[in-house]
């Protein structure tokens, strides 16, 4: 188990595009079991390289539902539909949550750590969950997005 530093905002790491993986080695796979390490240590629900100062395109995701754990290696949005405005945490920015508006569903595609590709659907808070940590491997914080931050006595039962 290796549970590794957040990165903070701010950081040059979290507001820049990060690059496509095209190495799927032990020293990814590593890295993918250190980022759900630090995922469940923080007690998030989603995490990307850059937050633990990786600029590549991979992401953790896991909600606590029946999907387990997903894993995203240069994921690609193919298609979207309808909305939902719900709040929305980060580990890079402790304590700040605020409304976001995101699409209902959606359609991705990725790789996984072998470099299979593979096609999933996601809605509500899970396709949220995955929006949230694609928009970070191209340097977009969900602050760029809050229609309203929320305060503390909002956050009843919220998840980051
Ligand atoms: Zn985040």
């Amino acid at each position: 188990m290796a549970v590794k530093k957040i990165v903070m905002f701010p950081n040059e790491v979290l507001e820049r595009s990060c690059e496509t993986v095209t190495v799927f080695d032990k020293k990814l796979t590593k890295l993918l079991n250190d980022m759900y390490d630090t995922m469940i240590a923080f007690d998030g629900v989603g995490l990307a390289a850059p937050q633990i100062g990786i600029g590549k395109r991979i992401a953790v995701v896991d909600i606590d539902d029946e999907m387990g754990t997903i894993e995203l290696i240069n994921p690609i949005l193919l298609s979207f539909s309808g909305e939902q405005i719900g709040p929305e945490g980060c580990l890079s920015f402790p304590g700040l949550y605020g409304e976001v508006n995101r699409p209902f569903s959606i359609k991705v595609q990725a790789q996984n750590r072998r470099g299979k590709t593979f096609i999933m659907e996601a809605e509500d808070f899970l396709a949220r969950a995955i929006l949230h940590e694609m928009d970070h491997l191209d340097g977009v914080l969900f602050t760029s997005k809050v229609i309203r931050y929320l305060e503390e006595e909002e956050l009843e039962g919220v998840e980051s």
